[in-house]
C-alpha cells in the first residue's frame, strides 16, 4: 500500500503552497468526518463541513500512489479539502505504525503550526464564522430552552437541543458536534444568535427553564 508523506501531499496533491496550508488548517480544525473506510481497498469517504455546505472527499491508496475525487467547485485536482483528507489519512497509517519514529516526526511537521489552544480557539471561532455565512433554516420547537431542527441549504437536518441561548450550551445530532469536543457546532450557534436577536423570543426566554418538564 502507499505509504504517504506531508512531502507528497505538499509537492504531488495539492495545487499550490496556498491550497496546502488551507488544507493543514482544515485538518487542524478537524472540520470533516470519516464517513466511510474500507481497509481492505484502502479506500476512504470524508463528509467535509465547508462554508457554503458539505462536499464529499473519496481518496483510494493505489501500489503507486493515490485516487482522490472531491465535489468541490474548485477546478482543479489538488484543492484544499483533498489535502486535508490526505493528511487524515496519512495521520492514520502513522497511528497503526506509531513506534517508527520517523513517521511521527512527519505528523509533528504538520502539527507544528498551532499549539492546541491555537487550533481549539480558531476551530470555535470557525464554527460562529460559519454560523454567520451559511443560510440555515431553523425551524422552532415549542420551547426555546428545548429542541428545535436546523436545516442547512443542502437541505440537511439535524436536531439541536438548547440548554441556554445565552451562553450557547447544549448539544446536536450533527457529526461535527459528535466529534469535535468543543461543546458547539454552528447549528447550535447559529440557533442561539437567532434566539437572541430576536425580541419576542428573548422576551419569552425568561419564562422558561430547562429541562421543560421539570418544576421544582
Ligand atoms: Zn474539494
Ligand atoms: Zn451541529
Amino acid at each position: 500500500m502507499f505509504e504517504l508523506t506531508t512531502e507528497y501531499i505538499q509537492k504531488d496533491i495539492a495545487d499550490s503552497s496556498q491550497i496546502f496550508q488551507r488544507g493543514v488548517r482544515l485538518y487542524q480544525e478537524g472540520v470533516y468526518n470519516c464517513i466511510e473506510m474500507d481497509e481492505v481497498h484502502s479506500a476512504f469517504v470524508y463528509e467535509i463541513d465547508a462554508n457554503f455546505g458539505d462536499y464529499t472527499t473519496r481518496v483510494r491508496l493505489l501500489t503507486d500512489g493515490v485516487q482522490t475525487a472531491c465535489d468541490c467547485p474548485y477546478p482543479g485536482k489538488g484543492c484544499k479539502h483533498t489535502v486535508g483528507v490526505l493528511l487524515d489519512v496519512m495521520h492514520r497509517q502513522n497511528l497503526k505504525k506509531s513506534t517508527q519514529v520517523q513517521s511521527l516526526a512527519s505528523v509533528a511537521t504538520v502539527d507544528d503550526f498551532l499549539t492546541p489552544d491555537e487550533i481549539r480557539a480558531q476551530a470555535i471561532s470557525d464554527r460562529r464564522q460559519k454560523a454567520r455565512k451559511e443560510p440555515f433554516t431553523a425551524l422552532m420547537g415549542d420551547m426555546l430552552k428545548g429542541e428545535h431542527i436546523v436545516e442547512t441549504p443542502r437541505k440537511r437536518r439535524y436536531r439541536v437541543t438548547l440548554h441556554d441561548p445565552h451562553t450557547g450550551a447544549g448539544h446536536c445530532s450533527c457529526p461535527d458536534f459528535l466529534t469535535n469536543c468543543l461543546g458547539t457546532c454552528k447549528h447550535l450557534v447559529y440557533l442561539a444568535e437567532t434566539i437572541k436577536k430576536d425580541r419576542t423570543m428573548s422576551a419569552r426566554l425568561s419564562q422558561e427553564r430547562f429541562p421543560a418538564g421539570l418544576r421544582r
